[in-house]
């Protein structure tokens, strides 16, 4: 929208500008040209008139209009003329008699030329002697002659003797046709009026606004151009433009409002009449590039659907295949790994988005193998927490969970729990004799024993120091027993070299037996009994906790 409205204001500045000089100079070039057609007619007319007035036989009859014999020639002269107006008519009144002479195109007045004689009492022929009072050589007036009933554009000329006035004589021009010629531009939008130095209106296409025999008016009986414009202070610059005009006969343009529009007046004076050619050009007409100022318009709608078309066209292709991948980056933040993203967008997109793929598919897999990993070392290290590490045997804390489960399960199932208490004998002197590290060969012997006596849903672990615990569950207590003594026995057998010598050595074995649930603690303390009464006993023997064996 910004850069429309930029483009638009740039743009119309600019073919404003061109459309302002284009105006002037159109309107110049129309000011001249009406300037010269209406001219050059006139011009024409105006010499031949002025060459008829200096016609000595003309001058005599104006002196001597009495005399018929002056009078025949001057008359033969005037027709002499005639042909050579351009209207085919000639005038000629002398101021001595007021005697107006006549003849026209149809030559009807042929012999008798003299028509009337004119009076200053009459309003119709006060252009006569304003005209005479005036004294200018030669002047234009449009006026209606009412003698003939025609109006025309008179061109009055004075006829002179030195510096007497002898009379007026001219030619007229048929204001119709010659309106056509001149104001009847019959171009839209564009208005021609010539005015006087009076700023009376002598020539328009309304011929209701020409001030006829304007010559012979005073000031406020003439129609001027404040009919045409109304603004005060446009007519104020067009007087001042006149005179500028009249002294330097060039071409002048002013902004004007003229029937409530905007019009461009242009303005050229025509010194040969003494008059002002006015050229009034509507705004609009001028507005040679009126049409482009819609370009911008255009350009900035092309803009915005082309905006439109790339908003939607990178909205599918790129923004949505994004944002279906951030979700699933989001998804896997949140460490839902088993996601399968699917593929989207086309060229460089899809090639992302099956990176991406690929990537979530690794990270899966990956996942799920350190998570496999982390279980196994987790297990393992739960393992090791329940190993002693000396005889690969389960510790203390192993053993604690293996009795609490199978004292649940037994309990549960109505089953029976063996247990036997194992103490190597005088073992503080077999360290002591044999050495530490020996003890420990003697512990690990021990254990390998527990390891393959026992069944092998019974566990066994060393239950700290030279201590050893085993549990066995739904036996006998016959077995249980067996079980105990078999060990005694292979415990006594042993004969561990000690690099020197062999090392033998016993264990006492407090056993327990309970077929009816009891706490570990119960347990442990009857067992524990048991072993003590073995050690009481002389030790290398076995003790049934309640019994003698
Ligand atoms: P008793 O017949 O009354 O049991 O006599 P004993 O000497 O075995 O006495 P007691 O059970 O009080 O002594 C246990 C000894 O076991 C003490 C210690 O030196 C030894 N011992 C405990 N743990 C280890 C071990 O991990 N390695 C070795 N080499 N000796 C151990
Ligand atoms: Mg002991
Ligand atoms: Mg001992």
């Amino acid at each position: 929208m910004l850069f429309a409205a930029t483009s638009w204001f740039a743009f119309n500045g600019l073919v404003n500008e061109i459309n302002l000089q284009w105006g002037e100079q159109f309107a110049e070039r129309q000011v001249l040209f009406d300037k010269h057609r209406t001219l050059s007619p006139l011009i024409r007319e105006i010499h031949l008139a002025r060459q008829m007035a200096a016609e000595p036989a003309i001058i005599q009859m104006a002196l001597h209009e009495d005399n018929s014999e002056i009078k025949r020639q001057a008359l033969k002269v005037m027709e002499s003329y005639r042909f050579n107006f351009r209207d085919h008519s000639y005038f000629a009144a002398f101021a001595a008699s007021g005697n107006y002479y006549f003849n026209d195109a149809s030559g009807k007045y042929s012999d008798k030329q003299y028509r009337y004689t004119l009076s200053p009492k009459d309003k119709s022929d006060y252009w006569f002697y304003a005209t005479v009072k005036n004294g200018m050589d030669y002047q234009v007036n449009i006026d209606p002659d009412n003698h003939l009933d025609v109006v025309k554009v008179w061109i009055n000329v004075l006829i002179k003797d030195g510096d007497k006035v002898l009379g007026v004589l001219g030619t007229g021009i048929d204001l119709t046709e010659f309106l056509k010629e001149s104001v009847g531009i019959n171009q839209s939008g564009v208005e021609n009026f010539f005015i006087d130095q009076n700023m009376a209106i002598q020539l328009s296409t309304d011929t209701r606004l020409i001030d006829y025999a304007s010559i012979a008016k005073t000031t406020g009986e003439r129609i001027k151009i404040d009919v045409l414009l109304k603004n005060p202070d446009d007519l104020e610059r067009v007087s001042n433009t006149a005179e500028i005009l009249k002294s330097n006969n060039g071409v002048s343009t002013l902004w004007v409002n003229y029937r409530g529009e905007k019009y461009l007046l242009c303005m050229a004076y025509l010194p040969e009449v003494g008059w002002y050619d006015l050229t009034l050009i509507d705004e609009k007409s001028l507005m040679l590039l009126h049409g482009f100022s819609r370009l911008p318009v255009l350009f900035g709608a092309l803009f915005l659907m082309a905006l439109l078309l790339l908003n939607f066209f990178f909205h599918r292709w790129v923004l949505r295949p994004v944002q279906i991948l951030k979700a699933s980056t989001e998804e896997i933040q949140h460490g839902h790994y088993n996601i399968s993203p699917p593929l989207v967008g086309t060229g460089e997109i899809a090639a992302l988005s099956n990176s991406f793929k690929k990537m979530v598919e690794f990270i899966r897999q990956s996942n799920a193998e350190l998570e496999r990993k982390v279980a196994a070392r987790t297990e393992e290290l739960h393992h090791l927490t329940e190993i002693d590490p000396l005889t690969g045997l389960l510790n203390r804390r192993g053993m604690i969970d293996r009795f609490d489960k199978e004292i649940s399960r037994y309990t549960r199932q109505a089953g029976s729990l063996g247990l036997l208490l194992l103490d190597l004998d005088h073992f503080k002197h077999v360290n002591d004799t044999h050495g530490h590290s020996v003890g420990d060969l003697a512990l690990c012997a021990t254990a390998n024993i527990l390891q393959s006596t026992k069944r092998k849903y019974d566990h066994a672990g060393r239950w700290g120091g030279e201590e050893f615990l085993l549990l066995l569950p739904d036996c006998t207590e016959v077995d249980l027993l067996s079980i105990a003594e078999r060990i005694r026995l292979s415990i006594q057998a042993l004969q561990i070299d000690t690099g020197h010598n062999t090392l033998s050595f016993t264990v006492s074995i407090g056993a327990h037996y309970s077929s009816t649930p009891q706490t570990m603690d119960a347990m442990l303390h009857q067992v524990d009994r048991a072993l003590y009464a073995a050690k009481d006993a002389g030790r290398n023997c076995v003790k049934l906790a309640g019994k003698q064996t």
